[in-house]
């Protein structure tokens, strides 16, 4: 189930293998888990690069026989206010020195089944793409460019 992550690019919009030759720059390439590339395209095009976007669906705490749905997508560029507004639900902003360091998503739910808190996350990535999908690219790049200079 696990493809693990991959480098990739967002301005060739690619899976980079580490026998490729890439001209592009090291800053415009993120870590990421596969299924998360259409969140990191989206925040690329606001202006926001994040430099790994992962999920997970490990256990926590004591309870080991259960999947915890989580993923993490971090920022390079640091923003010092809730850029995109109020996030879906699960979805918090981390913060880090009075800014925004990285967008969290943390289920409420653990899943007794693997293939349930795939399903899981699946679905959240889609729900938070759609979520983007309906904000404006232009205002919030105007926004974005303004609360990081
Ligand atoms: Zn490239």
């Amino acid at each position: 189930m696990e493809v693990g992550t991959k480098s990739y690019c967002m301005i060739c919009k690619k899976i980079i293998s580490t026998c490729d030759v890439h001209e592009c720059q090291i800053k415009r390439q993120v870590l990421t888990d596969p299924i998360l590339v259409g969140i990191v395209d989206r925040l690329y095009n606001f202006g926001l690069e994040p430099v790994m976007a992962i999920y997970s669906v490990n256990s926590v705490g004591t309870a080991s026989d259960m999947y915890h749905p989580s993923i993490i997508i971090q920022l390079s560029t640091q923003i010092k206010c809730r850029i995109l507004g109020e996030l879906p639900a699960g979805w918090t902003y981390g913060w880090k020195d009075g800014e925004v360091f990285s967008l969290d998503f943390n289920d409420w739910c653990t899943y007794i089944d693997i293939s349930e808190a795939m399903t899981r996350i699946n679905t959240v990535i889609k729900e938070f793409e759609a979520y983007l999908d309906t904000r404006d690219v232009e205002s919030t790049r105007a926004v974005i460019l303004l609360a990081t200079g």
